[in-house]
């Protein structure tokens, strides 16, 4: 028997990622997420305090009872990015299994901390910092079992993810991309030009040693978000503020952790001579931030941030006089909140900017066309652009390409079906295997 996988979560859906490694008795989980559509209904049914009842009510998998029917021990928790789909399922670990080591990034360490408040402590995170070079500089971990080598990717949060996993009681390589892309600033800035992004990295470090198992992001074989970069993003921006010329824009964006998005906007604003201000807890991620490993592996992208200021009661008044000087960056659900404090007169004929790189329901409980309608009914004009934090498939193809693993295994997508006969429809020497939710796999 060699390595098995099993797939607790994000299998025919987007987020929730969840999957467990089982090697001679010890297993190991890669992500720890909550399927937010699901609970987010049963939130709307009016069950209360589930997100402290995570288990009982079927959220996530019973760690012990899994233990058991695997005959294994648990012996750590690796987590690729601060996605709270990717991680909030932890909260539901039972308080004596609290201690099983969670390593990640230190961005997603602190961000998750922040996120959990005062649980955190019982929790037993250690981070694992990422470079560009992880094996030369002895930055992985190692048991006498496997080594996870971690990289960073590009993705709409800073020190995401990627892992390469390799199995030494067995000699099998698996690749578990988590969340990423490469049209973002971190690809196109810092990646590209050193020829380093993960797929390079790992087929460099393993040289003529195959790739075995490649579990990679799909989100995007849909048609929900539409084929743009961060370029196209700026454009758009650039073209709003030279058609608002006279008055105040602001820009909706997914979360405060979207630095490149922020970073993108922050570029137009230079160009065009606006003001960025920021609406809510920014300070937080910036204080994060300034520890990351994207920071120190991407600075040129990132010290511009650090300064960016937050907006203040005082200044609403500036604000109210001269509107053509300032864009705003708000998030969704502070976004009403700041509209109503500020004078009428300068809301209406305002423009707003969605801009998200993520599934907008899933942030708000609402759809796109209800927030917009919201909006617009404080007379401000609502425009869209956004860009996906995730993968095309063209590029994923290419990468596939480039690393020509054994098997492909499309997660974190609604249609694993349409991906795997668009994979198959390259001339590539590669299986596509569509995983089942609770399957076990044998690479
Ligand atoms: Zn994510």
């Amino acid at each position: 028997m060699g390595v098995e996988i099993k797939f607790l979560g994000g299998v025919r859906q987007i987020g929730g990622n969840m999957l467990i490694f089982i090697t001679s008795g010890i297993g190991y989980i890669f992500d720890f997420g909550v399927n937010m559509a699901l609970l987010k209904r049963k939130e709307r049914l009016g069950i209360r305090k589930i997100r402290e009842k995570l288990r009982e009510h079927g959220l996530i998998p019973d760690i012990e009872m899994l233990e058991e029917e695997h005959h294994i021990k648990i012996k750590a928790i690796f987590i690729s990015h601060g996605h709270m789909d990717h991680w909030q399922g932890i909260k539901g670990l039972p308080p004596r299994r609290r201690g099983i080591p969670i390593y990640c990034s230190p961005f997603t360490c602190e961000w998750v901390k922040r996120q959990m408040g005062k649980e955190a402590h019982e929790f037993n995170f250690k981070k694992l910092n990422l470079t560009l070079d992880p094996v030369g500089e002895k930055r992985f971990y190692d048991d006498e079992k496997i080594r996870v080598v971690p990289f960073i990717v590009d993705h709409s949060i800073p020190d995401a993810c990627s892992f390469l996993i390799i199995d030494k009681v067995h000699n099998k390589r698996i690749i578990y991309t988590g969340d990423f892309r490469d049209h973002g600033p971190l690809s196109q800035q810092v990646l590209e030009p050193r020829q380093s992004q993960f797929w390079t990295y790992f087929k460099n470090y393993l040289k003529s040693s195959s790739v075995d198992a490649f579990i990679c992001d799909a989100t995007n074989y849909s048609d929900i978000i539409k084929y743009n970069t961060e370029e196209d993003v700026e454009y758009d921006v650039r073209r709003l503020i030279n058609a608002f010329g006279e008055s105040l824009i602001f820009v909706v964006i997914s979360t405060l952790s979207d630095i490149y998005r922020i970073h993108t906007i922050c570029k137009v604003c230079q160009k065009t001579h606006r003001n960025i201000r920021i609406d809510g807890e920014y300070g937080q991620v910036v204080n994060i931030l300034k520890d990351s490993s994207t920071y120190s592996i991407a600075s040129g992208i990132v010290s511009p941030l650090l300064n960016l200021k937050v907006i203040d009661s005082h200044e609403r008044q500036e604000i109210e006089r001269n509107p053509q000087k300032f864009l705003i960056i708000s998030t969704p659900h502070r976004i009403f909140r700041l509209i109503s404090g500020v004078s009428r007169d300068i809301i209406e004929g305002s423009c707003c900017i969605i801009s998200t790189s993520e599934h907008f329901v899933e942030e708000l409980g609402i759809s796109t066309k209800d927030f917009k309608d919201e909006i617009s009914s404080y007379g401000v004009q609502v425009y869209e652009s956004h860009a996906s934090g995730h993968v095309y498939p063209d590029r994923m193809m290419s990468i596939i390409e480039a690393l020509q693993p054994s098997t492909v295994y499309p997660i974190h997508t609604n249609y694993p079906e349409g991906v795997a006969k668009f994979i198959r429809g390259h001339r590539v020497p590669t299986e596509v295997c569509i995983p089942q939710l609770n399957e076990r796999y044998v690479v």
